[in-house]
């Protein structure tokens, strides 16, 4: 793991977080990107260097819209940059650790991405991602 890539907030609606996020840390959303296959709109704003992605979901029935109604708005999870999610991913279940799945998926921001299961981190959901080149 190189760095914090981002921190992933669940919100009800982008209209009203992103000017507060911008307010908030300084910096203008750079990327606003629909993901289908996880029916979520992200938006991306750049902190030092790592990055705050708001989530909001799509589709009631989608993670983040059931995400929000059990918990309420708030933290959804951390994500990790790796050089190689292959690699990362056998030598994490090695060492025991359990992925919700264990073949990486296109996320948002021109990544690949995977999460481990938060039952042993925890309970914090946490993403790995590497760059698609
Ligand atoms: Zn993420």
């Amino acid at each position: 793991m190189h760095k914090i890539e981002h921190i992933a907030i669940a919100v009800k609606s982008l209209s009203n977080s992103i000017p507060l996020f911008e307010k908030l840390l300084g910096s203008p959303c750079y990327k606003i990107e629909e993901v289908e296959s996880e029916q979520v709109k992200t938006a991306f704003f750049e902190t030092g260097e790592s990055k705050i992605e708001l989530l909001e979901g799509q589709d009631p029935d989608g993670v983040i819209s059931k995400f929000i109604e059990k918990k309420g708005e708030g933290m959804h999870h951390i994500a990790f940059g790796v050089d190689d999610i292959k690699e990362k991913i056998k030598s994490l279940k090695q060492e025991g650790f359990e992925f919700i799945s264990e073949i990486p998926k296109k996320g948002a921001d021109n990544k690949w991405i995977v999460f481990l299961h938060p039952k042993c981190t925890n309970g914090v959901l946490i993403e790995l991602c590497q760059e698609i080149k």
